[in-house]
């Protein structure tokens, strides 16, 4: 009989299908299909070079097996399979000392905001996976609009019409963007990941089509295909995906939003659907927005006709005279952060640039000592509620 192991598996539920833990792999050993990204048995060394990467910690599955799932059963996965009883406990296969080394793996590696994401209680469930490589949706460009006023800092809103496809999509969820020709080995491009800005009932009201912000980056083979699109151009799309970086539906729910540049993509798509729902009422929604300028700033024009009862808007910049990030305005505005803390109806979300994580970390750690408390805790407790949503990249 096989003795049993630990096996390295990705939730596909949850897995968002960016592809970066199988480029930053060093062994190969994690591998896609059209459908899931999965861990080959026979390969992976637990080096856990992919568990930082992962933006949304899908990639943090463990499951203590008799005999490996193989690549083909991960394949048709729609969700993970429970931990089977295997009728052994830990310490006698000898998996705890190896658990140890890789919860102090794990925690090192998540000391930031990342690690396993729980959905919010009351967030409706999503669609995921709906469209693949092989099976890609096609997409009509209705629209490509620039938002920022600063050339050199090209960031677009682009529309795309779904016309009679149903592209369910709910706001923090992300869509892939196939760009079009081969890589260097001949191989179809991978699809690029963009969140969705537009709220579930599309970017017109009633309308089936979803928005995009995507910023041209030097040599970026999709941002400059995107930003490039003529309006009535097809692009293949894929998703969409993620289940957990979503709004709440509790309507009395209240969110502190923190984002850098386009990372703001999914805060818009919560702010409209609040604004189209809540009917005039206070929105609870607070947010710190860090850009290099004003006019590096996505949206800024429309952002200012946003009402402050709606959305609280604490817009910083980290190039102008005074250098400030988002996590020096929280700190500023520490009384108000932890008055939000404090509320057992406030979510965090927490989308943009990776090295964001650790001041925003750190003014969280300040700000809940300064109300008597652990940050680590309470930031664990709420993770666990599915109150504390972090995706950055
Ligand atoms: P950016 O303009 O390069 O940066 C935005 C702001 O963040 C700047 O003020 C920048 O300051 C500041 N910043 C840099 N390092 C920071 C740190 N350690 N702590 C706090 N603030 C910091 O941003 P971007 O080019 O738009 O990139 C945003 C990122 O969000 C990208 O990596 C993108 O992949 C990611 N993202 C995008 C989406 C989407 O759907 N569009 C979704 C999720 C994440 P300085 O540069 O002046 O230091």
């Amino acid at each position: 009989m096989n003795a049993p192991l630990k096996q390295h598996l990705i939730d596909p539920e949850i897995c968002i299908r960016c592809y970066t833990c199988e480029m930053t792999c060093p062994i190969n050993a994690i591998e896609h299909d059209d459908n899931n990204v999965v861990v080959n048995a026979d390969l992976c060394n637990f080096c856990m070079d992919c568990i930082p990467v992962c933006p949304t910690g899908s990639i943090d599955e463990w499951r203590v097996v008799k005999t490996p799932y193989s690549l083909e059963s991960q394949y048709g996965w729609e969700e993970l399979p429970e931990q089977e009883d295997i009728g052994q406990n830990e310490a006698e296969t000898g998996l705890e000392a190896l658990d140890d080394a890789m919860a102090a793996l794990l925690a090192e590696a998540h000391k930031g905001a990342g690690g396993k994401a729980t959905a919010p209680a009351s967030a409706a469930k999503p669609t995921i996976n709906m469209y693949n490589l092989g099976k890609p949706a096609i997409a009509k460009v209705q629209g490509n609009y620039r938002l920022t006023k600063d050339e050199s800092h090209d960031v677009r809103h682009i529309i795309l019409d779904l016309g009679a496809l149903p592209f369910p999509v709910l706001e923090g969820q992300s869509v892939g963007v196939i760009p079009p020709g081969e890589d260097t080995d001949g191989k179809p491009h991978l699809p690029r990941l963009y969140s969705v800005s537009s709220p579930r009932d599309g970017e017109r009201p009633n309308f089936n089509n979803v928005s995009l912000m995507v910023k041209r980056e030097e040599n970026g083979l999709c941002s400059n295909y995107i930003c490039d699109l003529e309006k009535d151009a097809e692009v293949k799309i894929t998703g969409p995906f993620g289940a957990t970086f979503l709004l709440p539906d509790d309507p009395d729910a209240r969110l502190l939003m923190i984002c850098t540049g386009t990372g703001s993509a999914p805060m818009r798509a919560f702010t409209m659907r609040r604004q189209r729902t809540l009917d005039g009422k206070s929105g609870g929604m607070v947010m710190f927005f860090g850009a290099r300028t004003q006019d590096t700033l996505p949206y800024f024009g429309p952002l200012s006709k946003v009402p402050q009862d709606l959305l609280e808007q604490h817009l910083v910049y980290s190039r102008e005279a005074e250098k400030e990030y988002v996590q020096d305005r929280m700190t500023a505005e520490q009384d108000r952060v932890a008055e939000l803390l404090n509320d057992p109806k406030t979510h965090i979300y927490i989308c943009g640039l990776r090295g964001m994580e650790e001041g925003v970390e750190k003014a969280f750690t300040n700000i809940a000592e300064s109300m008597g408390e652990q940050w680590v805790s309470l930031r664990d407790a709420m993770r666990e509620e599915g109150r504390y949503h972090v995706e950055t990249y």
